[in-house]
């Protein structure tokens, strides 16, 4: 389980804020060297280590994003919405073609569906779009040296020297999140030791240089996550009426012939399958809104990143870009979220009002939503700072005068 990662491809919870003036980190290059004395009780010679460490400059943001606390809450359907859009399914039919014969391969070898490696590289880095942006050795330098859990970030800093070392991947090119996710699959770099896969047999391991590496990765991910070859990750049910979500709970699994027995059916109204599977009943906005039934295979996507919504992101992308349908239940809202093109345009409206927003780039970050506020404030509309349709419809109006 990777820990302190957030998928790129959304980042509106974990990008674009501004931060407090960058303080200085006094004591880096003493525990620098220290790192060095260290480095080859942890498999780094020190002629890797000294090749590296010149280059390191500490990054005082990424302790301030260690404590971070999200300003803003995201309900679960404005990161569905931006997460499962008409872009990201476009381009994932379109990578779909591209690698088809790699995503085929890597499907046979490892048994994860097509769609589901596909929905992960799209959530994780936007089909290799977007890889983070921060020089990872600078940042697992720094979080070794100072904030929370500097042992946790010790072994990744060291791991990442050691993924040098191999030549696994280029050195130049190694940036990530703030936490040292990095590449196509946004591996954590134990995670990448632990996982990762040579599958166009060059002798590296390369998620950042090759696709079919990232893609096998990913599925070898999965794979060792427990998935179960055959299995959907789950189904959107309808609950019977008046059901209140006693026995919820991810892990809460029974056999889905005892949900059937409560009632329970397929969200279109079909009975559930007679399959021998357990099942938990996941309700991401309570009883009122979309239901979900999901099995050991939700289990594998909530491994790559531990949060349900993330999962849900993953399942329900890898679904859509088989042609299934959206939920069939909508969210329990009278204020849905917005695609990325949806958000690009509440950025371009905001510029046109006179807003400072920065790059038009459809991340809604803190700071967007500070604005965001202050335009809600000057129309006596609660401050929420939220990005949703209610606020776009607004602004259509107010730019359209
Ligand atoms: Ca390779």
């Amino acid at each position: 389980m990777r820990q302190y990662t957030c998928c790129l491809a959304l980042a509106t919870l974990c990008a674009s804020f501004p931060l407090s003036a960058a303080e200085s980190l006094p004591g880096f290059d003493a525990c620098l060297a220290a790192l060095q004395r260290d480095a080859p009780a942890r498999g780094v010679t020190i002629e890797t280590f000294r090749t590296h460490a010149a280059s390191i400059t500490p990054d005082p943001k990424v302790v301030e994003l260690l404590d971070y606390q999200p300003e803003f809450r995201t309900p679960v359907w404005d990161y569905l919405a931006a997460l499962v859009d008409d872009e990201r399914i476009v381009d994932g039919k379109r990578m779909q073609e591209q690698w088809a014969e790699t995503l085929a391969g890597v499907s046979a070898e490892y048994g994860i569906p097509t769609a589901v490696v596909l929905a992960v590289w799209g959530v994780e880095s936007n089909y290799g779009r977007n890889f983070g942006k921060r020089p990872l050795l600078n940042s697992l330098a720094t979080l070794s040296c100072f904030g929370r859990r500097q042992s946790y970030f010790r072994k990744e800093f060291f791991t990442t020297l050691k993924i040098l070392q191999e030549g696994h991947v280029d050195a130049t090119q190694l940036t990530g999140s703030w936490a040292g996710a990095f590449g196509h699959t946004q591996f954590m770099p134990s995670t990448f030791m632990r996982v990762a896969i040579d599958f166009d047999r060059d002798g590296r391991r390369d998620l950042i240089g090759s696709v079919p590496d990232a893609l096998a990765s990913t599925a070898n991910f999965l794979n060792d996550a427990g998935w179960e070859i055959g299995l959907p990750w789950g189904w959107e049910v309808s609950l019977p009426s008046g059901y209140e979500g006693r026995d919820a709970g991810r892990r809460a699994k029974k056999p889905l012939s005892q949900w059937t027995a409560l009632g329970i059916r397929l969200a279109n109204g079909q009975p559930l399958p007679e399959l021998p599977a357990a099942a938990g009943l996941l309700l991401p906005a309570g009883p009122t809104g979309p239901a979900f039934l999901v099995t050991r295979n939700f289990d594998a996507l909530f491994a790559y990143n531990a949060a349900e919504s993330y999962a849900l992101a993953i399942a329900h992308l890898a679904d859509r870009l088989r042609d299934a349908p959206a939920f069939v239940t909508p969210w329990p809202t009278d204020d849905p979220g917005l695609s990325r093109a949806e958000r690009r345009e509440v950025q371009q409206h905001l510029v046109r009002l006179g807003y400072n927003v920065g790059e038009i780039d459809g991340l809604i970050g803190d700071g967007t939503r500070r604005l965001i506020a202050e335009y809600q404030t000057s129309k006596g509309l609660p401050a929420d700072g939220r990005a949703g349709r209610k606020l776009l419809e607004g602004l259509r109006a107010d730019t359209s005068r």
